[in-house]
Formats: structure tokens, sequence, C-alpha cells
């Protein structure tokens, strides 16, 4: 089962999961529109949604949806997603029969306080937290929660397929650039996402040992990144972070 990337507002990814006899789920439907379409072009029934963080641009379609679907909804414990059959805390499993998935769930705090990851079957659905080159901003969440939340990710098998929400990647990539600019993975990376956005394909999902090689937000370890924060005056681990993110905050490519 191929997840298919289906756009949405500038830069959003509903994701699509579909079983041969029809049965689909999809993740973060922000709108109702191209869930719809998607669904009548493959004949689709959608029996299931998973939500990461209650964000306009991952909910916004979930009402549309349920007044024409009998889909079963996934999401954070979070009273600001109104719509909700099953809330989901770390550890806890989604256990679907139809198309038949199983996904842990991992609480990854940071960009909201309630975000949450799906993870089964090689598979990764994380939202607004990690990006391809990146990670989403801190509307919520301290840089040491953000970083906490980073590693657990980093922690999964470098195989695993990383599914984020949005196409940031070519812009990230610029921003990477500028703090790790002799690390060989990331002008591969670059290289690799500038061929994919000229021919108009999406840049996910990577996986999660590219991101470990070249996403400066993982690399907090790492000789170069240290090296860089150091030179605005951060030395502790989480510093270092705080740093990165603040300077991404304020970068314009
Ligand atoms: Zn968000
Ligand atoms: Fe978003």
């Amino acid at each position: 089962m191929q997840p298919v990337p289906l756009p949405a507002f500038s830069d959003n990814y509903i994701w699509l999961l579909a079983d041969d006899a029809g049965h689909a789920l999809v993740v973060d439907p922000g709108e109702a529109a191209p869930v719809e379409q998607a669904l009548a072009a493959r004949k689709l029934q959608l029996q299931a949604i998973l939500l990461t963080h209650h964000h306009a641009d991952h909910i916004g379609g979930v009402p549309a949806l349920l007044q024409r679907h009998d889909a079963v909804v996934y999401a954070p414990h979070d009273e600001r997603i109104a719509t909700a059959h099953h809330r989901l805390a770390e550890g806890d499993r989604v256990q679907l029969n139809a198309p038949s998935l199983q996904f842990r769930v991992l609480e990854v705090p940071g960009h909201t306080r309630s975000h949450i990851a799906y993870v089964g079957h090689g598979m990764l659905f994380c939202g607004d937290t990690l990006f391809s080159l990146g990670c989403g901003r801190l509307f919520e969440g301290s840089p040491a929660q953000m970083l906490a939340s980073l590693d657990k990710l980093a922690a999964l098998p470098g195989e695993t397929r990383v599914y984020c929400a949005h196409e940031y990647t070519l812009a990230n990539a610029a921003f990477a650039l500028t703090v790790d600019g002799d690390n060989p993975a990331l002008h591969e990376r670059h290289a690799q996402v500038r061929t994919q956005r000229e021919a108009g394909q999406p840049t996910l999902p990577s996986t999660l040992g590219q991101e470990c090689a070249s996403n400066p937000f993982l690399r907090v370890d790492s000789p170069a990144i240290a090296d860089w924060a150091r030179g605005h005056g951060a030395r502790m681990r989480v510093d270092r972070f705080a740093v990165l993110r603040a300077v991404k905050d304020a970068f314009r490519a």
C-alpha cells in the first residue's frame, strides 16, 4: 500500500492510503475537495481519518467528509478538534480492518502541545513536527520539548519513510545549506529535491536515514552544527536546537 499525496492549499499534502478492495484512509484532510476528487476518481470508500494536530490546514475538511462518509476519526486529546471518535496518546495503537493497517502513536509536542505522529508498516506520518530538511515552528512548545520529539522520531529505523504534511523541502534546503554547507549528504539531497521539483514531483517521502544525515534539526550533535551554534553563543544541546530554530524563523531565502 503506497500512500498517495493529494495536494491541498498551497503546499499541504493529504496522504491517501487505499487497499485493493477500495477501502481508504486519509491523514490530515485540511480540505475536503481534494479527498472527494481522489475518492471518486479511484472509486474508493473512505473508512478512516487520522489527524496529527488541531491546525485548520490539517482538520478543516473533516466535517464535510463526515457528512458524506461513514469514516472513523482518530485524533489527539485536544478539545480544539471537535470531530473525533477516538482520542489517542503515547503508545496507543490504531487498529484498522479495512484497509488492514496498524499504527503506533507517538506524542510529539512542540509545534503544538498535543501533536501526535503515527508509525506503522515502515511509514511515519508526522504532520508538522518533522519536515524534510526542517521541522515545524514552535507555536505551543519549548525547544526542549520539540527536540525530545525529534529525538523520538530519529530513533525509528533509518529505512522508515517520512510522510510530512507540507512540501517545504526546497526552501528548507536553502536554509540548511547556510548552516551545514560542507555536508555532502545535504548537497546530494538538495540536488535530488531540485530535480524532483523541476519535474513537478513531490519530494516526499524521504527516509529517516536521509533526514538524520541531512536535516540540520536532527544534526544538533554533529560537529558542523555544534560549531555553527557556538558562533551564535549556544553551547548546550538544547540551546543549539533553539538557536537553529530561531535563526530559521527569521530566514528569508
Ligand atoms: Zn500545523
Ligand atoms: Fe500545517
